[in-house]
């Protein structure tokens, strides 16, 4: 298998487009130049349109879970009640970065491959005043759900006023994101996912009342400061060292966004979901979730009648096909296809033709071209892409 043929179709980290690659390979320039300053206000409209904000939206060095952290250090302190939403994984994630900040977390479990239900939360925090703020994740990347956040921030608005804080990290570039039309108040993103940039940027966002009280929590932090990190970005600057190569990127993909239109990419998001569901769907093979709840950038396969690893292992050797197994327990069980970021609908009919010969090799009876015929059609219904 060539390597550079290598067919990376998981959730994050995923392809980079070639211009953004050559981007990244730069020379180096000082952090406190002019340079500098011109690509950070050249970057900042492009994140605060994805973002769906007109706050300013930080930057960290640090992968998605930096960011995350930086929310829970700088929106509650220890004592504070928070409410956490786990979803999968990555809800549990959040979990425990409270936890370890000594953070009381009430924790609202809902089964894995389903989303959250707003109404739910709505009645918890009826019940429960004390609750600061409610942490949930958007694109739940263990199980391939988009979790409803514009209804949950409704409800969450309706009866409290807790913070409501996001993971946006697997969809955020990828998907319809109103931060501030929704009312979210902490919106956190990563690089390796929909940005189609290497592992490395964390993306923070924060409302107006949330940084009323970040300006005011007494919790102890310095790097993840987020006043330190707004105060420079007003000077078009940051507090310490970017990473200037991610940013040369970043300003290239924001570039690449631009041309084809936030609208077309979330549309194009959209378009390969539904290609890839037909095609499961036509093989009479189950999806994880059901078609209100699936995410536009992963999808989960729950295979009935055929090893998930087995299958995972064939892909990787005759193709180079690479897609993620399942997380906790879900691992052996599922497998998780990512099509977000630099990918197309062509990539997409490429990985679903290429997984109908892995399904034939591990023993799965299909119909050869089936799945990429239902792919197909579902392009040439949908397929609007310009
Ligand atoms: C990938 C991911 C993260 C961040 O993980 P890192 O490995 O720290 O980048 C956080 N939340 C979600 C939902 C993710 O998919």
């Amino acid at each position: 298998m060539l390597q550079d043929q290598m067919l990376l179709r998981i959730p994050g980290p995923s392809p980079i487009p070639p211009s953004v690659q050559r981007a990244m390979s730069r020379p180096m320039i000082g952090h406190r130049g002019q340079e500098t300053s011109n690509m950070l206000k050249n970057i900042a409209p492009g994140l605060q349109r994805i973002f769906g904000t007109t706050q300013d939206v930080v930057i960290l060095t640090g992968s998605g879970t930096a960011g995350l952290e930086a929310a829970v250090v700088n929106i509650v302190k220890p004592g504070d009640e928070v409410l956490v939403i786990v979803t999968g994984a990555f809800g549990e994630r959040f979990s425990k970065i409270c936890e370890a900040y000594n953070i009381t977390v009430q924790s609202l479990n809902v089964e894995w491959g389903e989303a959250l239900n707003p109404l739910e939360i709505k009645h918890y925090l009826q019940e429960h005043p004390e609750i600061k703020a409610v942490f949930s994740t958007y694109c739940e990347t263990s199980t391939g759900v988009l979790n409803p956040i514009k209804e949950l921030a409704q409800a969450v608005r309706e009866v409290s006023d807790a913070l409501i804080v996001v993971d946006g990290v697997s969809c955020v570039g990828g998907v319809e994101t109103r931060m501030d039309d929704w009312g979210i108040d902490v919106l956190v993103t990563g690089s390796q996912k929909a940005f189609m940039l290497p592992a490395g940027l964390a993306f923070i966002a924060a409302s107006e009342r949330a940084w009323t009280i970040i300006e005011n929590n007494p919790q102890p932090r310095y790097y993840m400061d987020l006043v330190r990190y707004r105060d420079n970005l007003l000077k078009d600057t940051t507090p310490f060292t970017p990473a200037l190569s991610l940013l040369f990127g970043l300003e290239q993909v924001l570039q690449l966004v631009d041309q084809e239109g936030v609208e077309q990419v979330n549309a194009r998001h959209i378009l390969m979901m539904n290609m890839t569901r037909a095609a499961f769907r036509a093989l009479g093979i189950p999806l994880l979730t059901s078609d209100k709840d699936a995410s536009p950038t992963v999808s989960a396969v729950k295979p009935e009648d055929f090893d998930a690893e087995a299958f995972r292992k064939v892909i990787k050797h005759e193709f180079g096909l690479i897609v993620a197994g399942g997380q906790q327990h879900l691992s052996g069980k599922i497998f998780r296809i990512g099509h977000m970021g630099y990918c197309s609908p062509a990539d997409v009919l490429q990985t679903i033709s290429a997984m109908e010969i892995g399904l034939l090799k591990v023993g799965k009876e299909i119909e050869l071209g089936k799945g990429t015929a239902a792919a197909q059609q579902v392009y040439l219904n949908e397929g609007v892409l310009v």
